[in-house]
């Protein structure tokens, strides 16, 4: 492959016409979903009043291909498929015989992967009817995301924002209502649930379990009139994701390569999936032996810190009971950690994939995903959101055992959103005042405890 190429694009037509459907290939079922009051499995009925009919099909399917509807594919058009670059820059500054390829989804008119998601997720309650969507946000890219997707379909757009960002991240919260999305701080008084977490703590900065709560409460009694939509974690949110690794691996035939590495950075697991199940599918029905790492913060280990076991999806305890690497529903983040990646649970599909030992984690301390941040930008001009320098922190280091090892190994990373939202980050970072921060073991054991015992 010549080596002055750096960016390998597809046209339009390459857009995949197909969703890939992991469910279909895993050597064990994913363990059931259980109602949070019975216990019992969940059936689509339960599901009913939060999801259309389509994407609760979705979920459960087994099928390993499902179509993207046309209307979907053309709203992509305006940003996919999106550019696999080669980080020609960033190899040489590392000195590594390895070569690094990075999909980039900043390109997106959200500036991050959530788009790919948000799209068919409008769609399918524009379809089903539906008048508007409800939704938690942490960072804001995925209230940005779904307020930008139910514009394009005309639907009303509900988002609750942790408080911590609604007061920290003004922007997020204006470039949301841009969109005509309407923003509420959580937790906040317009729901029980809210009112409920601020009568225990009227002080309370807020997490993605309670915000996840507030929405669920709104869409769960509106009598039909809204429905609820999640950014992450659920079997369909990953799999609409899977768009981003088959263009990629269009693209890495283009340059003639093939990784033996790929690396995603894992919050509820959706980017992640979205580049590595495609790789996933290659080591499971092809035999390839591609190492597969979700990377996450030293200060939310869920992966490598928390436990396989049924905990809730949110902190109220309303959504399903869902067996996932968790640290703790009533786990709160701590303030100072500026990496984002801050739920407390993982998508069962990816904590299903670890606990197979079809995929690796590895947590890193945010000073090494900054300062990995800064090394990236200053090679190859773009600005990671903080949430994929986890990523790279991951790939600087297998590049350098590359280097040390006198290997010429392939790697290829999800670089899934931009960083222009987020310099308040970075600038606390350049003037010091970021620190490392080890999530501490009583504060797992206190969250552990209170985890329900199932089975
Ligand atoms: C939301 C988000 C994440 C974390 O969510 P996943 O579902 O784990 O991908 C990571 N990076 C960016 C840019 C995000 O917007």
């Amino acid at each position: 492959m010549s080596d002055t190429i750096v960016r390998f694009d597809l046209p339009q037509s390459a857009i995949p016409t197909r969703w890939y459907n992991i469910q279909a290939d895993l050597p064990r079922p994913l363990p059931a979903v259980l109602h949070p009051g019975t216990h019992q499995p969940v059936g689509p009925s339960d599901l009913a009043p939060l999801f259309p009919e389509a994407l609760i099909m979705q979920e459960v399917s087994q099928e390993r291909f499902i179509e993207i509807p046309e209307e979907v594919r053309e709203i992509y058009k305006l940003w996919r498929p999106t550019p696999l670059l080669r980080a020609r820059r960033l190899e040489k500054l590392l000195g590594t015989p390895a070569e690094i390829y990075y999909k980039y989804e900043g390109v997106s008119p959200s500036g991050s992967h959530k788009l790919n998601t948000a799209v068919p997720q409008a769609y399918y309650n524009k379809m089903a009817g539906i008048q508007g969507l409800t939704t938690e946000t942490g960072a804001g890219q995925w209230g940005t995301a779904l307020s930008i997707a139910c514009g394009f379909f005309g639907l009303e757009c509900i988002v609750y924002m942790v408080k911590v960002s609604y007061q920290q991240k003004p922007y997020r919260r204006a470039i949301i209502q841009s969109f005509g999305g309407k923003v509420t701080a959580s937790p906040s008084d317009t729901t029980e649930t809210g009112r409920r977490f601020l009568a225990e703590d009227p002080e309370s900065t807020g997490s993605l379990g309670m915000a996840i709560s507030e929405a669920v409460e709104v869409a769960a009694t509106s009598g039909g009139k809204y429905k609820y939509a999640l950014g992450s974690v659920l079997n369909h949110v990953l799999m609409h994701q899977t768009v981003i690794g088959q263009e990629a691996l269009l693209q890495l035939r283009r340059a003639e390569a093939y990784p033996d590495v790929v690396i995603g950075c894992v919050g509820g697991g959706s980017n992640f999936a979205g580049i590595a199940l495609p790789f996933v599918r290659n080591n499971l029905a092809h035999g390839y032996k591609t190492r597969i790492i979700a990377v996450e913060p030293a200060a939310c280990p869920t992966l490598t810190r928390g436990k396989y076991v049924y905990d809730y999806g949110d902190t109220a305890g309303m959504a399903p009971l869902v067996k996932m690497h968790t640290l703790g529903a009533t786990f709160v983040p701590a303030p100072f950690h500026a990496g984002g990646l801050r739920y407390h649970g993982m998508a069962s599909v990816i904590s299903e994939l670890y606990d197979q030992g079809l995929i690796e984690a590895a947590s890193v301390p945010q000073l090494e995903c900054f300062g990995g941040a800064l090394q990236f930008l200053r090679s190859e001009g773009i600005v990671p959101a903080p949430e994929p320098s986890h990523a790279i922190a991951m790939v600087i280091r297998e590049a350098l055992k590359a280097k040390e090892e006198g290997q010429k190994k392939v790697i290829l990373f999800n670089l899934c959103g931009h960083g222009h939202f987020d310099m308040a980050a970075y600038d606390a970072f350049l003037q010091g005042k970021l620190s490392d921060y080890e999530y501490p073991q009583e504060a797992i054991d206190a969250a552990m405890a209170k985890v329900p015992q199932i089975g």
